[in-house]
């Protein structure tokens, strides 16, 4: 087996909800407290939509992760139990949907503290995973994350199947568990004027046949399907129909099924299980490469994506994805004078004296 994943699995889906409310509203303008209106459509989700959707899961027998904002789970403390103890996973998503990016390091570390606080009293556990509001990171998210003892966040599209990123002081290893706006149902089904959110408003069946494309890709290239939706978009009667559906085309696909990741979480250093995979020399590099890097706090694709650019073409052409993301990744380390091309030979060679 040459996947990425342990036995005969081919690929995983992961089905996942961020359970906004009205929060995401609010945070967007205040303003918005006076729209009666618009607030109902958004309260739908949690009041009404939630609990059709958790009955779904249980007539599927698949279990999901919710990312829950703390405000809605002091609204509605009742649902949030009510998720976890049907064995889904409650994870954090803000306190009133405040996108890291817009906020201040000090401001962002007391509103993930109190969100870990509010979920943590509702379900006995804190939570170990993280999705951004608006999926946008800060600066320092990723070292918040690590110092408040996350094992993965959920608000990065660097690839399509799980990868470490680094945080803390000293560094340690996120598994990252990637997103994509294609997998999103809010693009396809936000329509609110009086917020001017002019959405397309699509016909359910043309987003099966969007996230089928998506998934069938997946598919064939092993990879992680990490559908994001929200109960008050998808969980409209003909939009969960559709979801069901889905679910069911994704579960005749051999060695492929929905899946969330346990409460218990990711272990702390592997994001996927190796055992079965014969690694190629090339891979070892990346890591050990990878290494090297999340020592030295680098972790911007801007730069990757500019050495690969800088690839000689014949060079270019000649490479695997693999293998162009290290020559990069190598120029980059180079470049800095962080290792040598000898230093970076040396470490592969100890991880595959490791058996790695
Ligand atoms: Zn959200």
């Amino acid at each position: 087996m040459a996947g990425i994943w342990p036995d005969d699995i081919r690929c995983v889906a992961l089905i996942t909800f961020d359970v906004d409310g009205i929060t995401s509203w609010l945070n967007r303008n205040p303003d918005f407290i006076n729209y009666p209106s618009l607030l109902s459509m958004a309260e739908y989700g949690p009041s009404v939509a939630t609990p059709r959707i958790l009955d779904m899961l249980d007539a599927q027998g698949i279990p999901g992760s919710f990312y829950i904002p703390g405000y809605v789970a002091e609204t509605h403390p009742d649902l949030v139990r009510e998720i976890a103890g049907r064995g889904h996973e409650v994870a954090h998503h803000g306190y009133i949907h405040e996108p890291p990016a817009t906020m201040t390091p000090d401001k962002e570390e007391e509103v993930l503290i109190k969100g870990i606080g509010i979920l943590g009293e509702l379900t006995g556990e804190a939570p170990v995973g993280y999705r951004s509001p608006s999926w946008e990171l800060s600066p320092v998210s990723l070292d918040l994350l690590a110092k408040h003892n996350f094992q993965y966040d959920s608000s990065l599209m660097g690839d399509d199947a799980p990868y470490f990123v680094q945080g803390g002081d000293p560094p340690r290893n996120l598994v990252e568990l990637p997103i994509h706006w294609l997998l999103d149902d809010a693009p396809h089904f936000a329509y609110a004027p009086s917020a001017n959110r002019l959405g397309p408003m699509r016909n359910p069946d043309e987003v099966f046949e969007s996230w089928a494309a998506e998934f069938r890709g997946i598919y064939r290239y092993g990879r992680c399907f990490n559908l994001t939706m929200h109960p008050q978009y998808i969980g409209r009667p003909g939009r969960l129909l559709m979801l069901e559906r889905l679910i069911e085309y994704i579960k005749t696909f051999p060695g492929s099924g929905p899946a969330a990741h346990d409460r218990g979480g990711w272990p702390d250093d592997t994001a996927i299980d190796r055992s079965e995979h014969e690694y190629t020399d090339w891979e070892r590099r990346v890591d050990a490469v990878h290494q090297v890097l999340g020592q030295q706090g680098i972790r911007t694709t801007d730069e990757m994506r500019r050495a690969i650019e800088s690839l000689p073409p014949e060079l270019y052409e000649a490479l695997s994805y693999y293998e162009k993301w290290t020559a990069a990744l190598e120029i980059l380390l180079i470049e800095k004078g962080i290792l040598t091309a000898d230093e970076i030979d040396a470490k592969t060679a100890v991880l595959r004296e490791q058996g790695l």
